[in-house]
């Protein structure tokens, strides 16, 4: 059975297609960008190592399904016969707010969901549902799934999703935490009881999704009990261009320092904060950042540090709303890659059970793998994330459940 999966964004439109059959195995991948900006381009790869990079003329979603359709039957570098072969779209979609707790097919109803929520994520519902309505059109019939990124999230209780703000604006307007990045949470805190040999539920688990955006999570025997974004993706870490938790004192500050109207400081908190304000080199990406510490810069660094110092305060606050941990996972681009990163965070945490081996948390790989000691009494592993699978492997479920 072959699953297409699609990551509609703002500007650009990701897609893997998975043969379900072969386990799972990618067929095809790729990205179009700069949608409805000059120069939109594609990149397409097969599974026989076919690349295929160019200009195409997209001017919106449907216009980008309809070219990703046309590569995936083309008969050079296509992988399918016919389209007829895909049975389902996964598709992420951010926000589904209170009332969506799983993955769905999608109606009418889904749709409307998806709506109500454009609000509070302004920048990814639209996109997403866009995303949604190009495959209606250009794969009639064929099953739409939507997976959340919130949905995961869903199991948080009250005391932890809840804000101290007057509760009519909860029941009434729904302000309340619902967490992001909920597909990567799940298939990396699964994977972790996976290394150990466990079950999910038996195990209490903290992910640490370092990526560009960033969160942790709580993991307690397989649900999720708390993690570090809210409303928005604002809140929590310190991210490449987000601020993370501050005092809400601060916007007002900054609105009135800069002369900022709402909509400018909520860009400005997103867009141009985080690592790239603080380390103060024009650039967001921990790399440059860590090169930057390498030649002696104190602002980057400061920034190093203050990221690092932000997610052991989670660690420590969640191994609090657990009751403990078994292991805590590293995922996601900085997670993955940057083993200086992950050692300052674990660094004095002996006290509370973490012994790295600084040996395994040096090595490079793809895989996951543990990096604490043998005798470590709580696991210290890292765990690429595939977010696309995740959504591939509930689409299925979803379907032949349907
Ligand atoms: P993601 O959003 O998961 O794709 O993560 C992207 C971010 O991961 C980049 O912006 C970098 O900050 C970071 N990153 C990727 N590779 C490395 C690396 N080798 N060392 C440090 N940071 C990295």
């Amino acid at each position: 059975m072959i699953v297409l999966v699609i990551n509609a964004g703002s500007s650009s439109v990701k897609f893997t297609c998975f043969d379900m059959a072969a386990g799972r195995k990618v067929l095809a991948s790729g990205l179009i960008e700069r949608i409805g900006i000059d120069g939109t381009s594609m990149k397409y790869t097969n599974h026989r190592g076919e690349v295929i990079k160019g200009e195409v003329p997209v001017k919106d979603a449907k216009d980008a399904v309809k070219v990703i359709s046309e590569r995936l039957v083309d008969p050079k570098a296509g992988v399918l016969k016919s389209l007829s072969e895909v049975k389902a779209i996964g598709h992420r979609v951010v926000h589904g707010g209170e009332s969506i707790t799983a993955p769905v097919i999608v109606n009418d109803q889904v749709k409307a969901t998806i709506r109500e929520c454009f609000a509070i994520a302004p920048l990814h519902n639209p996109p997403n549902l866009a995303g949604i309505e190009a495959c209606e059109a250009v794969f009639p019939g064929v099953a739409n799934a939507a997976v959340f990124d919130t949905a995961f999230h869903a199991t948080m209780p009250p005391h932890a999703f809840l804000y101290g703000i007057p509760y009519d604006l909860y029941t009434e307007h729904k302000i309340r935490r619902y967490g992001f990045h909920g597909t990567s949470h799940a298939y990396v805190s699964r994977q972790a009881a996976e290394l150990l040999g466990k079950k999910p539920a038996d195990i209490k688990v903290i992910v640490c999704h370092l990526g560009n955006g960033g969160s942790i999570s709580a993991v307690d025997r397989g649900k999720c009990v708390d993690t570090s974004m809210g409303l928005t993706p604002l809140e929590g870490l310190i991210m490449g261009t987000r601020s993370g938790d501050m005092d809400p004192a601060i916007v007002w500050n900054i609105m009135r320092i800069k002369g900022l109207d709402g909509p400018g400081v909520d860009n400005f908190l997103n867009k141009k904060s985080g690592l790239l304000g603080l380390a103060g080199i024009n650039s967001s990406d921990l790399r440059d950042i860590e090169a930057g510490h390498q030649a002696g810069n104190k602002q980057c660094t400061q920034a190093i540090e203050t990221y690092a110092y932000r997610v052991k305060k989670y660690i420590g606050s969640y191994i609090a709303a657990l009751g403990g941990v078994d292991v805590v996972a590293f995922t996601a681009g900085v997670g993955e890659n940057s083993a200086s990163t992950r050692a300052l965070v674990l660094k004095g945490l002996q006290g509370l059970g973490f012994k790295l081996d600084s040996a395994k948390n040096d090595v490079r790989s793809a895989e996951p793998r543990l990096v604490s000691t043998p005798d470590s009494p709580v696991k210290i592993a890292v765990i690429p994330t595939d977010e696309e699978q995740e959504i591939a492997g509930q689409t299925f479920d979803l379907v032949n459940k349907k």
